[in-house]
């Protein structure tokens, strides 16, 4: 789960982490007047969607008096930023943070994550800091540096004073870099973290290192455990998909990819994705029905899969074990009562009541194509989807 700028920024305060002042507003006036309450001549509106990349999308903007601030946010909400990240859909900005500018004399990077193939937790580090440390991270990796921390002791601090030492933090600074990290690791640790970035930390022109951004993604697994950080989740920026595929109870993931999947099992959806991937193809969502489900819940994935305007084409791959082919057949058979489909749907059914399902496809008189094998599968899949591009393939 991610949260916003203005409230990440709010748990690095807690955790002594200095960062821009700033204010949450939601309309015009109310940025207005959080500009008038900061006080001074430089602010910067800053458009809260969960993305990075805003600033180069014109969602970070500077401003030099409270009523220009208001006329930006005037601007700004409402409106829909397309960055790098969001996909040409873009995010709709609901909201605002209203900070204070800040004269930058260097931007350095500064982010924990968990390091998935190694199993543990690393410190990233770069004094190439700022918008452009997506190129930096492509083209000059060696900028960015890494210490590996090993959990049962923490993140010590030599460690983050060796760190700030190899990227050249400036001597008056090297303590508040420390300090900096050392909060930086607790808040991780103490709100089970996946990422926490500071992106620029920023040496300003008075000689301070303040996060003048931070974005924050937390294990949603262990949310339960903070009820803090729940009460932050905004569904508005949640895709349209994953809202109603959780009013399913269904696990659904939404990429960026044209080929709709409807699996069963976890372990068979990644399968389907990594075989789409290795024949040229790109799935437009990770989706497990799971082993239990109901007629509904297949006639509610289905249905979520035929209303995504990206799907070209759709490919069900089964295994029935506990999960019957009939089960699925007629889940689709109902889904398709009530919305047309408009896009070719290849299927392949294995396992428990296969034949039954296969034939309850055939009687429907539905055009779906029916697969032996889920190489065949996912290679029909991809071939039907080359025939209309669409931008969305490899
Ligand atoms: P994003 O990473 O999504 O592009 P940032 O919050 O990092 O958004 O803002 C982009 C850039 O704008 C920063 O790298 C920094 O140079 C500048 N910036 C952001 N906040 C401030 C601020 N309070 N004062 C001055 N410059 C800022
Ligand atoms: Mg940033």
């Amino acid at each position: 789960m991610k949260i916003h700028e203005y409230q990440a920024c709010a748990l690095l305060t807690q955790y002594g982490v200095a960062a821009a002042q700033g204010t949450a507003a939601f309309s015009a006036e109310e940025a207005e007047n959080a500009a008038a309450a900061l006080g001074g001549e430089s602010f910067v509106v800053k458009a809260q969607v969960h993305t990075g990349g805003r600033g180069k999308a014109g969602g970070v903007k500077p401003a030099h008096s409270p009523e220009e601030v208001g006329k930006l946010a005037q601007e700004m909400l409402g409106r829909r930023l397309i960055t790098k990240q969001t996909g040409p859909e873009g995010k709709t900005v609901r909201a605002l943070y209203i900070t204070r500018g800040v004269s930058i004399e260097k931007e350095y990077y500064l982010s924990f994550a968990v390091d998935g193939d190694g199993a543990r937790i690393v410190m990233l580090a770069s004094n190439a800091g700022g918008m452009e440390i997506e190129e930096v991270a492509a083209k000059t990796p060696a900028l960015i540096l890494r210490q590996d921390i090993d959990v049962t002791i923490g993140l010590r601090a030599y460690q983050a004073r060796r760190m700030a030492q190899r990227i050249g933090v400036i001597k008056e600074l090297t303590e508040s870099f420390v300090s900096a990290a050392l909060g930086l690791y607790r808040l991780f640790i103490e709100k089970d973290c996946s990422l926490v970035e500071i992106n620029p930390l920023a040496q300003t022109g008075d000689g301070r290192l303040l996060a003048l951004d931070a974005k924050i993604s937390f294990d949603s697994n262990a949310i339960f455990r903070h009820p803090d950080i729940a009460a932050h989740h905004d569904p508005g920026e949640e895709d349209e998909r994953q809202l109603q595929a959780a009013q399913y109870g269904l696990s659904y993931i939404p990429l960026d990819g044209n080929i709709g999947c409807l699996v069963n099992g976890a372990g068979l959806a990644m399968a389907t994705m990594d075989i789409l991937a290795h024949f040229g193809g790109r799935p437009d969502n990770f989706l497990d029905v799971g082993g239990s489900a109901t007629q509904e819940k297949i006639t509610g994935a289905f249905k979520i899969l035929l209303n995504d305007s990206r799907v070209r084409v759709l490919l069900i791959n089964i295994f029935g074990g506990i999960m019957k082919c009939d089960v699925i057949a007629r889940g689709i058979v109902a889904a398709v009562e009530e919305i047309k489909l408009t896009v070719p749907v290849v299927a392949r059914l294995e396992g428990t009541n296969a034949q039954l399902g296969k034939e309850i496809l055939e009687k429907s008189g539905l055009d779906i194509i029916s697969a032996a094998t889920m190489e065949q599968a996912a290679r029909t899949a991809v071939s039907l989807c080359a025939q209309e591009p669409c931008g969305r393939c490899v």
